[in-house]
């Protein structure tokens, strides 16, 4: 797609150091990484939200996210990586070709993610989970979509 610098980057017009490629997805080192290391994996075809990327690609980028997740660990003694993909500006995504973020972490990195906990009141996890199963239901009835 025009404009889009990760099209760019697939396309070879911009320039990124590459981790992996295939027939489906790329793997590049983050132009500013949260640790040294901290790579990419982005679907080859260009799709904004996570949502409509095909199975077998979304599939790949998991995949392929975790073993270069496995292969930092070992080669440069991290301690455990997080998978993060933000789908949608709110959620913090600012290139709007989805892609997966790979996170080397160490134990004394001194990063937080500052996750908060909510708590349910009476029922209403349960009432929560019957809307959100009939809606997913429904979706997966069709053609995905953002
Ligand atoms: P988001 O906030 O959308 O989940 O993450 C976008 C990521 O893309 C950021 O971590 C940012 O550093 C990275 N990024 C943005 N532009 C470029 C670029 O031109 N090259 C590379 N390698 N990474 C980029
Ligand atoms: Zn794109």
């Amino acid at each position: 797609m025009a404009n889009c610098i990760f099209c760019k980057i697939i396309a070879g017009e911009i320039p990124a150091v590459k981790i992996y490629e295939d027939d489906l997805v790329l793997a590049f080192l983050d132009i500013g990484p949260i640790n040294f290391g901290h790579t990419l994996v982005i679907p080859k075809e260009h799709h904004e939200s996570s949502a409509t990327i095909p199975e077998a690609t979304a599939g790949r980028m998991f995949h392929i996210g975790a073993r270069i997740g496995v292969a930092l660990r070992r080669e440069f003694d991290w301690d455990a990586f997080n998978l993060h993909l933000a789908d949608g500006a709110a959620a913090g995504q600012v290139v709007m070709h989805a892609h997966l973020h790979v996170v080397p972490r160490g134990v004394e990195d001194g990063f937080h993610w500052n996750w908060r906990q909510k708590q349910y009141g009476d029922g209403e996890a349960a009432a929560l989970a019957e809307r959100l199963t009939k809606r997913l239901a429904t979706a997966l009835e069709r053609e995905p979509e953002a």
